[in-house]
C-alpha cells in the first residue's frame, strides 16, 4: 500500500540517493548547515563500492603519473584533516616501494616522491626517503634481487566505518536515514521532487517530497538518471573492476608494500587485522549492470604473481581466506586503458524545471568530504537551505574524541577505566568506536554483563550497540561490513550471531 510521507516540516530540503561514502558525506554536511535531509540508501549503508577500497587515505602517488595534479593535491590535504577527525579508524602508514628498474628508472621514483611530499601545504607525516633492503628490515621478507628503494607516508581508513561515522553523524544532528530503501521513481511537480521509495523489507512504497536530489549511487550514477529520473545527461561513468585477496600474514611489521608490475600497474600488500595480508588491486573494464561483483580466478592469480615477483615467500590460490571486489564509478573521460581514466570526479547540476539535481560521477574515498562541500558549494544558489558556511574541515567524527595522546593513550584509559575488558577487545572497541566505546560498555563492571559472547569476543552487547546506532539488521552488516569480524569468528560462531540479529530486529 502507497503511503505519502514529509519530513517534520513538510517537505525535505535535500533527498540524497546513496548511502556510500559521497551520499553519508554531503548528508552529513547538508544537515550541519541546517537543511534538512532524507538519505536513502538500497541496501546497507556502504553495501557496493565504499566497502570495497584498498582503504587507504591517499594522495595517489600513481596518479601523477597521469598528471592530476588538482586531484593529488586536494586528496594530500585532505589525508591529513581525515585522520584528524577520526583517529580510532584512520592511523598513518608507511609504505615501502622497491626500485624495479624493470619498470621505472629510479630518478622518476624519486622526482615523483619529492613532489607527493611537497605538493600539499600542511603535511605532517614523515617524508619519502631512500632505503637500502641489505640493512633495513623492510627489506626482511623482499627476495635478494632488490636491494633499494623507497619508504613514504600514506594513511589507512576503515572505509565502511567511515560511511557509518558520517551517517551517524547526520542523523545525531537531525537527518532522516532510511537503510534498505530505494528510489524507485521521481518526477518534478511545481519546482518540487515528487518521489516514490520502496522499503525493500516490507515492500510499501511512500512518497516523499524535497527541494532537490542529490544523486550519490555511485555505480548506478547512469542508470538512476536514465532509467529511473528518465533524464538525458551527456556524462557517464566507466565501471572499473577492482579485487582484492586477503592471505594469512605473508609479512611482520606494520608497514605496507607498494610494488610495481611489468604492465605498469602497482599492487600493494597490507597488513590487515592482525594475522593478515590485504593484497590488491585489479583494474577490469566492467560492462555489465552493477551489483555485487567477485573476484574472478585470473585476477587471483594476477595478484599472487605480482607480489611473488617481490616477496620469498610464495602466496598461492591456496592460501586465500577471503577476497572481495567492487566497481569503481570513474568519471568518463574516454581514456583508452582502464588504469587511466581519470580518478577526479566531476558534478553535475541541472536545474531544469525549477527542482535542481545534482549527479557525482567519481570521487575517492579520500575526497568525499571536500567533494561534499564542492556539491553544496554548487547547489547553495539554487537551495538557499545549504548556503551556511562549511564546517567539516576540523569537527571530528563520531568516536573521534578519543583525547590528548592519540590511540595508545586512549586504549591506556579504557582498560584502566574497565580493567575487567580483556586487551584484545579493549583495543578492538576503541579501533573501531573510539570513545563511543564507553557507551557500548554502559553500566557494565564485568565481561559477563557485556551479554552472551557470540563468538570470538563479541558480545550481545555490542551487536545491540550496533543494531540501535548503526543501522545493523544482518549478520553481514555486523561481520564484514561493522567489523571484519567475519574473518576471525568460525561458521558455527557466524551463525550464531545471524540468529541473534535475526531474533532481534524481526
Ligand atoms: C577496488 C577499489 C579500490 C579503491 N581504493 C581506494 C582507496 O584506496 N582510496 C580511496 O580513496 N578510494 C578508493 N577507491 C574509490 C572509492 O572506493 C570510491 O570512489 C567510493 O567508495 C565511491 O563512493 P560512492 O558513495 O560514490 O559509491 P558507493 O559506495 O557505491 O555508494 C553508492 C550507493 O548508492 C546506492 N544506490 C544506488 N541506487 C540507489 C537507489 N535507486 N536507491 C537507493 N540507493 C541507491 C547503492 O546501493 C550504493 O550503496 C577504490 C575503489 C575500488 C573499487
Amino acid at each position: 500500500m502507497a503511503q505519502s510521507e514529509t519530513s517534520p516540516s513538510g517537505t525535505y530540503d535535500l533527498l540524497i540517493v546513496g548511502g556510500g561514502v559521497n551520499g553519508a558525506g554531503i548528508a552529513r554536511d547538508a544537515v550541519g548547515r541546517g537543511a534538512s535531509v532524507l538519505m536513502v540508501e538500497q541496501d546497507d549503508l556502504a553495501s557496493y563500492t565504499s566497502s570495497a577500497s584498498t582503504k587507504l587515505i591517499h594522495g595517489g602517488l600513481r596518479y601523477l603519473e597521469y598528471y592530476e595534479f588538482r586531484l593529488v593535491k586536494e586528496a594530500l590535504t585532505e589525508r591529513e584533516r581525515l585522520l584528524k577527525m577520526a583517529p580510532h579508524i584512520m592511523w598513518p602508514m608507511r609504505f615501502v616501494l622497491p626500485h624495479s628498474k624493470l619498470v621505472r628508472p629510479a630518478w622518476m621514483l624519486k622526482a615523483g616522491l619529492f613532489l607527493y611530499d611537497h605538493l600539499a601545504s600542511n603535511m605532517t607525516l614523515p617524508k619519502s626517503r631512500a632505503i637500502d633492503f641489505r640493512t633495513h628490515s623492510a627489506g626482511q621478507p623482499l627476495k635478494s634481487d632488490y636491494t633499494k628503494g623507497f619508504v613514504y607516508s600514506d594513511g589507512w581508513v576503515q572505509d565502511s566505518r567511515l560511511v557509518v561515522l558520517n551517517t551517524m553523524d547526520a542523523a545525531e544532528r537531525g537527518a532522516d536515514v532510511r537503510t534498505r530503501t530505494r528510489l524507485i521513481n521521481a518526477t518534478r511537480q511545481n519546482g518540487l521532487w515528487q518521489a516514490e521509495l520502496e522499503d525493500r523489507v516490507t515492500g510499501q512504497t511512500t512518497t516523499v517530497q524535497a527541494r532537490a536530489l542529490v544523486n550519490a549511487a555511485g555505480p548506478w550514477v547512469a542508470r538512476l538518471l536514465a532509467d529511473t529520473l528518465k533524464i538525458p545527461n551527456s556524462k557517464s561513468v566507466r565501471l572499473v573492476k577492482g579485487s582484492h585477496i586477503i592471505v594469512p600474514k605473508v609479512f611482520d611489521g606494520p608497514q605496507a608494500y607498494i610494488f610495481q608490475n611489468p604492465d605498469k600497474r602497482i599492487v600493494f600488500a597490507i597488513p590487515y587485522e592482525q594475522k593478515f595480508t590485504l593484497i590488491g588491486t585489479t583494474d577490469i573494464p566492467w560492462k555489465e549492470a552493477p551489483g555485487k561483483v567477485g573476484i574472478a580466478p585470473d585476477e587471483i592469480s594476477y595478484l599472487c604473481e605480482s607480489v611473488n615477483r617481490y616477496f620469498k615467500t610464495a602466496v598461492k590460490e591456496g592460501d586465500v581466506v577471503w577476497s572481495y571486489a567492487g566497481l569503481r564509478p570513474l568519471y568518463d573521460d574516454a581514456s583508452a586503458n582502464a588504469s587511466a581514466v581519470t580518478r577526479d570526479y566531476v558534478l553535475d547540476l541541472d536545474t531544469q524545471d525549477g527542482a535542481p539535481l545534482l549527479s557525482i560521477f567519481g570521487g575517492k574515498i579520500t575526497t568525499y568530504r571536500k567533494l561534499a562541500e564542492h556539491a553544496l558549494e554548487k547547489l547553495a544558489p539554487v537551495l538557499p537551505a545549504v548556503a551556511g558556511k562549511s564546517w567539516t574541515a576540523n569537527e571530528v567524527l563520531p568516536g573521534g574524541d578519543i583525547g590528548d595522546g592519540g590511540f595508545d593513550a586512549a586504549l591506556a584509559r579504557l582498560s584502566r577505566a574497565a580493567a575487567w575488558l580483556p586487551a584484545n577487545l579493549a583495543w578492538r572497541l576503541i579501533r573501531n568506536y573510539g570513545s563511543r566505546a564507553y557507551e557500548i560498555i554502559g553500566e557494565a563492571t564485568s565481561l559477563q554483563e557485556m551479554g552472551t559472547v557470540l563468538g570470538g569476543d563479541l558480545t550481545t552487547r555490542e551487536v545491540d550497540y550496533l543494531i540501535q546506532r548503526e543501522w545493523a539488521r544482518t549478520a553481514e552488516d555486523v561481520l564484514w561490513r561493522r567489523s571484519k569480524l567475519g574473518l576471525h569468528l568460525n561458521e558455527e560462531e557466524k551463525r550464531k550471531v545471524a540468529d541473534y540479529i535475526e531474533q532481534k530486529v524481526t
